[in-house]
């Protein structure tokens, strides 16, 4: 599915937004919205897909599930929202074990790499491991992660990501579950955040200019 303005009931700028959809006025009215330059893909939207990747990762997931042999790694802090929305419509037995990588630390809006990690949890071996993450960029992140989870000895690594940038990547990953295919503009909200902020809002956002320095 490919992303590349506002959807489902939508409009192009907040104006617009605040004629057609008056119950957003009680969010958009607020001073954390000041910054946002348009809505990329809007609440609604967001919570289908992710409906429909649940089902389809139930398909692909049971049978490693069933002989108790499923974990799922979250990469914290960006999927936070998205992993507790997504493995509400996995009715499957399995652990959560999130990990916290930061690759876009403070204020920056370009891929820097893995700059912090916490150590993989024990136990991986012989294991199938979905990891869970917000958005697929430069695939350094995801890429690194397969590696280690590899080298920890598991036996089916397979990745999950709400959104994927349409970019040429540094790293090749191989993404089965996707969300949506967006442009390559650096995106807030529903868990990514710039500067630690944004995570809290509902929808993914693309920020004015004068808001990311
Ligand atoms: P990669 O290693 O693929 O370059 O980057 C993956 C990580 O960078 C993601 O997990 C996410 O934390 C961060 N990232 C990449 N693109 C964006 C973006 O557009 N917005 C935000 N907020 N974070 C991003
Ligand atoms: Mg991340």
């Amino acid at each position: 599915m490919f992303i590349s303005t506002y959807q489902k009931g939508s409009c192009r700028d907040n104006g617009d937004f605040l004629q057609q959809a008056p119950i957003a006025v009680l969010y958009h009215s607020q001073p954390m919205y000041d910054a946002v330059d348009r809505i990329l893909i809007d609440r609604d939207s967001i919570a289908d897909r992710v409906e429909q990747l649940g089902q389809q990762l139930v398909a692909g997931l049971r049978p490693a599930a069933d002989v108790g042999r499923l974990v799922v790694l979250p990469v914290m802090t960006g999927s936070l929202f998205f992993t507790a929305d997504l493995l509400r419509h996995l009715p499957l037995s399995f652990r959560i074990q999130p990990i916290t990588v930061s690759s876009y630390p403070g204020r920056s809006t370009t891929s820097q790499g893995i700059v912090e990690q916490t150590p993989l949890p024990p136990g991986l071996d012989g294991a199938t491991v979905l990891l869970v993450d917000d958005i697929l960029d430069s695939g350094r992140t995801m890429g690194h992660l397969c590696e280690q989870l590899k080298t920890a000895g598991a036996a089916d690594v397979r990745c999950c990501v709400l959104l994927r940038k349409d970019i040429p990547r540094a790293v090749e990953v191989d993404c089965e579950y996707v969300g949506f295919d967006i442009p390559e503009v650096f995106v807030v909200g529903y868990g990514l955040d710039y500067d630690g902020l944004y995570r809290n809002m509902p929808d993914i956002s693309v920020l004015k200019a004068p808001s990311i320095s």
